[in-house]
């Protein structure tokens, strides 16, 4: 008797990588064991709604990423946002997604415990969980409480285990404190190389080598 083949389990990781750094890396790596997934997707906004525009274009933030992921086995630097006009709302790009993945895909969403704070000022909030599942990873220096609207979008749906989540395709929320929390974020890479500190072990090499030669961020 042959064995059902189990759904795919495809992890979603977005941000503006202005520019990637190895937080954004390590945590992509061991989200992906944690959560047993097949491959994350790693997708920089064109034009992220809820910020100012990035400093560097989106062409070059989704080269230096896929700089960083090198050979990285089951990470992918995925241009989908770069395609469309208009602002990046990840509600698209998870229906994108899940268009193609079709109906029983275990689609997960994560992201920082800083970015999850702001979900429900995002485009269709309700609609995220009929498309994917929500990870939400630990960061240090980020533990506010949440806000009444996001306390009542995610109302019912928190699970303790990746088990529990990955019984259906999309609608619940786990937090995961990962094995290396690394408190470095793009602001301060930025900030380092306005100022020529240096951003070594910071960012993979060649990011940073790409990152000098075409003297980026040179300017805040
Ligand atoms: P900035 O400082 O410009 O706001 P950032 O370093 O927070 O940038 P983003 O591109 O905004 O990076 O983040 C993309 C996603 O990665 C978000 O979900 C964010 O919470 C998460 N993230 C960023 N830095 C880390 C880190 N050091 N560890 C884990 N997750 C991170």
């Amino acid at each position: 008797m042959s064995q059902a083949v189990p759904p795919l389990r495809v992890g979603v990781l977005g941000g503006t990588f202005d520019p990637v750094h190895l937080g954004h890396l390590r945590s992509a790596v061991e989200l992906q064991e944690a959560l047993a997934l097949d491959r994350v997707h790693m997708i920089p906004a064109a034009s992220p709604p809820l910020r100012g525009m990035p400093s560097v274009a989106p062409a070059e933030r989704l080269a230096l990423l896929a700089l960083g992921i090198g050979d990285t086995p089951g990470l992918v630097a995925d241009p989908r946002e770069l395609d469309r006009d208009g602002p990046s709302y990840t509600v698209d790009t998870l229906a994108s997604l899940r268009e193609e993945l079709g109906g029983a895909a275990r689609l997960i969403m994560a992201l920082g415990h800083d970015a999850f704070l702001k979900l429900a000022e995002w485009h269709r909030p309700e609609r995220l969980f009929a498309l994917a599942h929500l990870a939400v990873i630990h960061r240090p220096d980020f533990d506010a409480p949440l806000s009444p609207a996001l306390a009542e979008l995610i109302a019912e749906r928190e699970v303790d285990t990746a088990e529990e989540m990955m019984e259906r395709p999309a609608g619940a929320v786990l937090r995961l404190a990962l094995p290396t929390r690394m408190a470095i974020s793009a602001t301060e890479v930025r900030r380092r190389l306005a100022e020529g500190r240096s951003v070594r072990y910071l960012l993979p090499e060649a990011v940073e080598q790409r990152i000098r030669h075409r003297r980026l961020y040179l300017s805040r």
